[in-house]
Parts: C-alpha cells; structure tokens; sequence
C-alpha cells in the first residue's frame, strides 16, 4: 500500500483522505486549521505540522484547498516540491481556475515530479460515499500513477487531457448546471403563473425534450423528485455561494480564451445577486426563490 501525504482536510479533503485510509494507504495530513487537523485524524490520518512534514516518503502528494492562490501558495511556498522524492505524482483536486492549474503544473514539473489536475464532481455526500466523479489533466503517465488514488475516493475518474483540461471539463460541466437550474426554474414559475401544477409540468418535461439533471434529480420545488433539496428547505447540496464560484471560474476563463458565454455570464449574475439576498449557504436550486420573487 501507498504513502499518501493530503493537504488541505475541509469538508470534502478529510472525507476523501478518510476513504485512502479505508482502502489500506498510510496517510499523512496537514491542515492549517487545528481542528480539521484533529477530525481528519479521527479519520485514520496521521496528523503532521506542516505541508512539506507531510510529503516526505510519500508515493502521492493531493491538495483540496479552497482556490487557486491556496494551491500556488502551497506549491510556491510551504516546501513541499523540494521536499518530496522526484517523480511523486501532484493532484491537486481543488476547484480553481484554469490559469493557476497551469501554473501548478509548471511548478511541480519543474521540480520534477508528475502533475495532474483532478476536480472533484459529487459534493460532500460524493466525497463521504466514495462516489465522487474525477476529471483529471495532466500527461498520461502522471495520471496513471495517480489513477489508483483517484479510484479509491471516487466511482467515476475521465481522462480529460493536458494540464488544466481537469478543470476546463468541471467549470464546463458546471455553467451548463448553473444555467440549466434556472432554466427549469423559470419553467416552474411560469407554470405556477399559468395555474400548471408542479406534478403536471414534471410529468411531461421529465419525458420530454425539457428533460434534464436540474429537472429529473435536483428539481427546485418540492414534490417531484423527494430526494432533491427543495423538500429540505433547500440545505445543501451544493451551496449557492460554491455555485457562484464556479460560473466566476467559468466567466474569467470565458474572458481568457475568448468564448462567448453570454448565458454563462447571465447565470453567474444571479446567483451572485441571489447569494446578496442571503442565500449563499442554500442549495443552488433556491435560485428558485429569486426567480419566483419569494424569500
Ligand atoms: P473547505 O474550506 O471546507 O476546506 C479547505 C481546507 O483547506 C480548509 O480546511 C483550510 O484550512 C485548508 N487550507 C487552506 N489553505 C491551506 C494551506 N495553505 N495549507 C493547508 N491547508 C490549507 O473547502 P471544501 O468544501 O473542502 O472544498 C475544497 C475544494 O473542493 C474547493 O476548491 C471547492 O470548490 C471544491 N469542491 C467543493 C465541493 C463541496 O460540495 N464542498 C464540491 C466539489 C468541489
């Protein structure tokens, strides 16, 4: 079994450390947060006092930090790239824009070591279960000496492509769900208008050409679908704030590369007007909420 060094042990990296410790790897863990450092260690994580402790031996280097200046910064300057064995595999599995991913990738090849980005789909339900979706960037041997790793947090690991192409697929992947939610919201608040139940509308666009993941699993009013957040007073899920990052993510690479996203760009301005109302910590689908005009 593997040595596996884990920084960065929030609500999705302990979890997800926690499962390597199930699968049988040693793992070493770092946090700058002490009480995370203690839950992970809970977990089966040997709890270590700095990133670059925590690297040294280690067959794996994972980073689940909050954004790209969190992973530069842990790259550029807590040691760890001149601490680990040359040819350690790098994966970070942070979301973060596609520019720092890059950069995170000159700097561990550099040193170096093999470098993938890996994106996590699956929120901390996803990271929990050991169900998450991976989409991964990098060379391909960087992400067959990882995919072993990756295999033991997730169900599902997509070789994307080149470095950043992990993190192209998930904002991707994430303005289609920002846009499609308030898609299928209007859908509702109209049909609401209109006197067309909830039952009746879901009915139909469920076999339909409406129908769609925001519809059929996350449906934002209760009723249709029991399991979606809307019959939970809209707990997360998948927080609105982390949706609003996302479609900025999406925005800035828009604005980088040069494609046009104009519905992209409408999506990130209300749910970045929705979390002004206080809904930043609600499920993304109470973007309802702003639609229809109600708290
Ligand atoms: P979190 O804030 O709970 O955890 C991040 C952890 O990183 C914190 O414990 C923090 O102390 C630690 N940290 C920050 N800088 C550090 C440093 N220099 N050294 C060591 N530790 C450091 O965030 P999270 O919810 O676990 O999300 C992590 C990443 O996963 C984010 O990029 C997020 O967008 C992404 N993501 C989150 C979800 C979700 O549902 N929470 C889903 C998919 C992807």
């Amino acid at each position: 079994m593997a040595k596996i060094a884990f920084i960065g042990l929030g609500n999705m990296g302990a979890p997800m450390a926690g499962n390597l410790v199930k699968k049988g790897h040693e793992v070493v863990g770092f946090d700058l947060q002490q009480a995370n450092l203690e839950a992970a260690a809970q977990r089966g994580v040997q709890a270590v006092a700095s990133a670059a402790d925590a690297v040294a031996g280690a067959d794996a280097v994972i980073t689940m930090l909050p954004a790209g200046k969190d992973t530069i910064a842990v790259y550029a300057k807590s040691g760890i790239l001149e601490k680990a064995r040359k040819g350690t595999v790098f994966i970070d599995c942070s979301t973060i824009d596609v520019a720092s991913a890059r950069a995170a990738h000159v700097l561990a090849t550099n040193a170096g070591m093999l470098s993938l980005d890996s994106p996590v789909s699956g929120g901390v339900g996803g990271a929990e279960g050991a169900t998450l979706t991976l989409m991964a960037g990098g060379t391909a041997a960087a992400f067959e000496k990882a995919r072993p790793f990756l295999e033991c947090v997730g169900k599902k690991v997509v070789y994307c492509g080149d470095a950043g192409a992990g993190q192209a697929a998930k904002i991707c992947n994430n303005m289609i769900l920002g846009i499609s939610m308030i898609g299928v919201s209007e859908a509702f608040v109209l049909a609401e208008k209109l006197g067309l139940s909830h039952a009746a509308l879901f009915d139909v666009a469920s076999t339909s050409s409406g129908q769609c993941w925001s519809l059929t699993s996350y449906c934002p009013v209760p009723g249709p679908v029991p399991a979606s957040p809307a019959n939970n007073a809209y707990k997360p899920g998948f927080a609105s704030a982390l949706m609003s990052k996302d479609l900025k993510l999406a925005q800035e690479a828009a604005a980088v590369s040069g494609a046009s996203t104009p519905m992209g760009a409408l999506a990130a301005q209300l749910f970045a007007l929705h979390n002004a109302h206080g809904a930043s910590g609600d499920d993304f689908s109470s973007i309802v909420k702003l639609i229809r005009g109600t708290k």
